[in-house]
């Protein structure tokens, strides 16, 4: 049986899915009888999405920004 150590401390394997079929079996029995983990892996997930999604978002360097700006002039002047 898995303690909330072992829960809190695997939360990212158990996110990833880097787990085996027991380990998956160990965390749903212990998340049924445990509402703490239950809400911890919740919170845990919410954060590492948005923190993916953060990740996710390009850089926006100097010469980007200039060439989207290049872009939305020449579709401004499209529409006039
Ligand atoms: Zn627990």
């Amino acid at each position: 049986m898995l303690s909330c150590r072992d829960v809190s401390e695997g939360a990212s394997h158990f996110i990833e899915g880097e787990t085996t079929l027991m380990e998956r079996f160990n965390l749903r029995l212990h998340l049924i009888i445990c509402s703490h983990c239950r809400r911890f892996l919740k919170q845990f997930r919410l954060t590492t999405s948005a923190s993916r999604q953060l990740q996710q978002v390009p850089e926006m360097n100097e010469e980007t920004a200039a060439s989207q700006a290049t872009v939305l002039k020449s579709k401004l002047e499209d529409q006039s």
